[in-house]
């Protein structure tokens, strides 16, 4: 987290009044005190007793939510939601708007007419919220994947839709079973950034297809949410089987739906 972003984060919540400077002296970290005291509920750890480092990141979680900007659970991890939290926050600061991303569709990719369109994921999934909810599975892997915002930390697990739960699973042992392990992890496509997440679109108004159930992220970082063809890493000839295989098994990338956001694949069409 940086330093700057910090001091701006606990400015606008009105845990700090001093320079914007980068410099965390006594006034910053008695504002990183009050944000922790404020959030302890929040907290899933005890921020005392962690590095300068994860403390931070933890403050800033704390304070993006406070401010309306989803950045998740308050772990201390700087993960795509944390990413995209303060992103949200610096462009409204800026611009003194919310920022507003095009997902205009790419041309003639239609993807499988078996599944819903965006606009019939409420009637066919259900409303986010408890509806939803009470139609979640947690599919188990054969195998670790690892978590793209703390790659010491593996899981099998993944919650999604009970409708999408099936496809989902045969599609990442597909994957699997065309790459192999090592090369899965070479390429980072084993890198899991999350499923089921109940939260509006970022950049937009309207419910993410994560709170559906219906969608999932891979190695966020390269393959960002404004970021096109060719410079996202999916975008790259060695994870097009990658890309295919998803989309046989109805999760289709982002990046060939809208061009953009390759680390997303969703079972919805436009
Ligand atoms: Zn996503």
């Amino acid at each position: 987290m940086d330093e700057r972003h910090l001091q701006m984060l606990m400015a606008a919540t009105g845990d700090y009044t001093g320079g914007i400077d980068g410099d965390l002296g006594p006034k910053s970290r008695a504002a990183m005190t009050a944000v922790e005291t404020r959030h302890k509920d929040a907290y899933t750890f005890d921020p005392t007793t962690t590095t300068d480092h994860r403390r931070e990141t933890a403050a800033a979680q704390a304070c993006l939510n406070q401010l309306g900007h989803d950045a998740g659970t308050v772990d201390g991890w700087h993960g795509v939601n944390t990413a995209e939290a303060l992103n949200a926050f610096l462009f409204k600061a800026a611009n003194g708007k919310d920022e507003l991303i095009d997902r205009k569709p790419t041309a003639n990719f239609a993807g499988a007419v078996t599944i819903p369109t965006q606009s019939q994921v409420a009637s066919v999934y259900g409303q986010p919220g408890d509806q939803i909810k009470a139609r979640l599975t947690t599919i188990e892997l054969p195998f670790d994947l690892r978590i793209d915002w703390n790659l010491r930390q593996r899981t099998r697990k993944i919650t999604v839709h009970s409708d999408c739960a099936t496809s989902l699973r045969a599609a990442i042992i597909a994957v699997r079973d065309h790459y192999g392990a090592a090369e899965m992890e070479r390429l980072g496509i084993d890198r899991y950034a999350g499923a089921y997440y109940h939260r509006k679109m970022r950049g937009g108004s309207s419910w993410s297809m994560h709170a559906y159930g219906c969608a999932i992220d891979f190695y966020a970082q390269p393959n960002g949410l404004r970021v096109k063809c060719p410079q996202a890493l999916f975008c790259g000839s060695a994870y097009q089987p990658f890309l295919d295989i998803m989309e046989q098994h109805e999760w289709l990338p982002a990046v060939r739906l809208w061009g953009k956001d390759a680390m997303h694949f969703q079972r919805a069409r436009l």
